[in-house]
């Protein structure tokens, strides 16, 4: 667009046409529908812009962004139809051409699997709920759900997307508890955070099915650093549940350090953390907001004096996890040994 605005204010001339390298009929075909290219790569590129800013401003509601997402990749099947009628015919036998069809397909492919609702289907199993326990002062609810065979494991620290009713579509939640082929049962741990998950802790019974993706993510614990310190705060105890569950079945790991730093209290939910850090062999440091301040990175270095051999990994409100950050970067630890799972998807 800023060439053809540049030309239109007569700082650069229009360049002259390639000769065309197809034969009459092609040629004709490309010239009538050249206006009509031009035309929807103009438009398409306008609602592209607008997309991608419905996708960064997070104000605008989650479940309209995820409508409104799909059509990206309608947009990118019409700049497809843009970019074959207005490449010169000549390109495609020169190396920009050929990188042109490469991405073109790859993207057209990506673009088809998109629109036809089969991203991550490869990756689906069914499973139903077998039990839940209500954490009702952290408006918390604890499920077990147990998977089909298909399920191919998953790290402790991975996420599913978890879906339970087909309008509302898919939620992402850590899978809190290790992968046991012999069960098949995993648990998530869900807090109300907003409309939908306020009336999962209402609607949730056993023998609900559900279907789970994944397992996604990174956020697995695995690093050669000597020490780990666990930082889980509020509802980010999820990932660091399944961390422990599986160093008590397999011990013989770096010494961790748990923080839990916590606004809201429930002394069953706190003695379930502790029992799972007893078993894992993890310190384990409650922190209960109102009554004992906030956690702070100079409290942290307090605990674990040798903190500089440590990684961190940081589960919880992502503003905390960048101030951590921060601080124990001005403070000398590397930049790799600090991770931070976010609970958001934008
Ligand atoms: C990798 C990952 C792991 C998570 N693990 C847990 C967990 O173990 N326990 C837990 O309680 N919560 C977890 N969450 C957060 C949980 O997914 C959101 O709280 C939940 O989806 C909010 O839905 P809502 O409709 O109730 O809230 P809303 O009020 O509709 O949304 C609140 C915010 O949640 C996010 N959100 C809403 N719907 C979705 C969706 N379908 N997919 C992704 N994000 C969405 C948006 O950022 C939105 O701004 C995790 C999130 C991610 C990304």
């Amino acid at each position: 667009m800023v060439t053809k605005w540049i030309v239109g204010w007569g700082w650069l001339s229009r360049p002259g046409r390639g000769g065309g390298g197809g034969d009459g009929a092609q040629e004709s075909l490309r010239h009538a529908l050249r206006g009509l290219a031009e035309t929807v790569g103009e438009w398409t590129f306008y609602a592209v812009v607008v997309l991608i800013a419905i996708a960064l401003l997070r104000r605008i509601p989650y479940g309209f962004f995820r409508w409104s997402h799909r059509l990206l990749a309608l947009g990118y099947l019409a700049l497809v139809f843009h970019t074959l009628v207005l490449t010169e015919p000549e390109y495609w036998g020169q190396p920009i051409g050929w990188v042109l069809a490469v991405l073109l397909t790859a993207g057209t492919v990506a673009a088809v699997i998109s629109l036809a609702g089969r991203i991550g289907r490869s990756r689906q199993v069914g499973g139903t709920v077998r039990s839940v326990t209500h954490f009702e002062p952290l408006r918390v609810v604890a499920a077990t759900v147990e998977l089909d065979p298909d399920w191919p494991g998953h790290r402790p620290g991975q996420f599913a997307f978890v879906t339970r009713d087909r309008n509302e579509g898919a939620h992402p939640y850590t899978i809190a508890s290790p992968w046991d082929p012999q069960t098949r049962q995993v648990e998530f741990v869900v807090k109300a955070l907003g409309d939908y998950t306020a009336r999962v802790q209402r609607e949730l019974c056993a023998d609900t099915p559900v279907t789970v993706e994944g397992p996604y993510g990174c956020f697995d614990f695995n690093d050669d650093r000597p020490r780990q310190i666990w930082i889980g705060a509020g509802i980010g105890i999820t990932p660091f549940i399944a961390g422990m569950k599986y160093l008590a079945r397999h011990p013989g790991g770096p010494p961790v350090d748990l923080f839990h730093p916590t606004t809201d209290h429930d002394p069953a939910a706190i003695q379930r953390v502790a029992e799972d850090a007893r078993a894992a062999g993890v310190r384990l440091h409650v922190s209960i907001t109102p009554r004992d301040g906030r956690l702070t990175p100079g409290g942290i270095r307090r605990a674990v004096p040798d903190w500089r051999e440590a990684s961190i990994w940081f589960c919880g409100p992502t503003a905390f996890g960048q101030a951590l950050r921060q601080d124990f970067m001005a403070h000398g630890l590397p930049t790799d040994a600090f991770h931070q799972e976010l609970f958001q998807m934008r």
